[in-house]
């Protein structure tokens, strides 16, 4: 494309909340034939819930909730906020809102699973079962029940450890966005197809697929493994688009033909993008191809 014909139509996406950074972007965008979704954060509203708390240790609420907090204290990841703020509201109950809560030492993010820290002499890991797995706790069948349960529902379920035993997890739920199915069924008349790629379970991952008609999925993925997905596609001949809002879709952002990073996202997966989505609509993956099939076939 011409620099004008790039400038316009940069200036257009702009005006519409969608930041395009560069022609290349521009140029590739509208050969894409597959979109591929992070789920958590981009296909789902960001904005978790947790409906449910459980106790598998001899912790009082008050002391399990205390190590929750100061672990997760510093964490970006939506579900850390969600947890934070139920752990909280349990606290609140026994103490003046004026307390301090304590934060983690050794705060250590393990992207696609979850983070871990030392409150006091003990270690506390808040995350989901791989988490567990790389780091040696035994998942006994009590919890495994409580996993599956949890799952059955469609939600996600967060374990925590504390010095080398679960502890007590959380069901969280994190609604769609009202957007999604519209979007996804849009892609496909327009002959994109679309994909999944999660850190999550697969069967809350494949139940919220099915509810938004998302053709294919890919869960308890890695950061790194979102990534490959992304190449494998490309070794197929396809142009690929990757939208994601986390640290952990960052590699997948980078591999991808064009990266799309939702606004709201983290600011590593804003950085690691070709294209920025400002309103964190997903109506906005369609304006972003739209804006470069036009631009594109005014040049031939
Ligand atoms: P997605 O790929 O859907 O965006 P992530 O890769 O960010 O999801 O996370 C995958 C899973 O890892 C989450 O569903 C959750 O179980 C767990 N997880 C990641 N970060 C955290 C955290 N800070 N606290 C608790 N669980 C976490
Ligand atoms: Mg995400």
């Amino acid at each position: 494309a011409t620099p004008t014909a790039v400038m316009v139509a940069t200036g257009k996406g702009a005006s519409q909340g969608v930041l395009i950074k560069g022609g290349n972007a521009l140029e590739k965008a509208h050969k894409v034939k597959t979109v591929v979704f992070d789920k958590t954060g981009t296909l789902t509203s960001g904005k978790p819930a947790v409906v449910g708390a459980v106790l598998f240790s001899k912790f009082s609420m008050e002391e399990f909730c205390d190590m929750v907090i100061a672990a997760e204290a510093n964490s970006e990841h939506p579900i850390a906020k969600a947890v934070v703020g139920h752990a909280k509201k349990l606290c609140q109950t026994h103490r003046s809102q004026t307390e301090q809560f304590t934060e983690a030492k050794d705060f250590e993010v393990h992207p696609g699973a979850g983070v871990s820290g030392k409150v006091g002499e003990k270690l506390v890991l808040v995350g989901n079962k791989r988490l567990m797995w790389d780091c040696n706790i035994p998942v006994g069948p009590e919890v495994e029940k409580y996993i599956s349960e949890t799952e059955q529902l469609v939600r996600t379920c967060v374990l925590v450890a504390i010095d080398g035993r679960v502890a007590g997890a959380f069901a969280v739920t994190d609604p769609v966005k009202p957007e999604a199915a519209r979007v996804i069924s849009f892609l496909h008349s327009m002959g994109i197809s679309s994909i999944m790629v999660t850190g999550d379970n697969w069967a809350t991952a494949t139940a919220i697929a099915k509810e938004i008609g998302i053709q294919k999925v890919f869960a308890e993925t890695d950061p790194l493994g979102k990534a490959r997905k992304i190449k494998d596609l490309q070794t197929k001949g396809t142009a690929v688009a990757m939208v994601g809002d986390g640290i952990n879709d960052s590699p997948a952002l980078v591999a991808a033909d064009v990266g799309m990073a939702i606004g709201a996202g983290t600011n590593v997966a804003i950085e690691a993008a070709d294209i920025v989505l400002m309103k964190s609509n997903l109506e906005d993956v369609i304006t972003a191809i739209d804006l470069s099939r036009k631009t594109m076939s005014r040049i031939r």
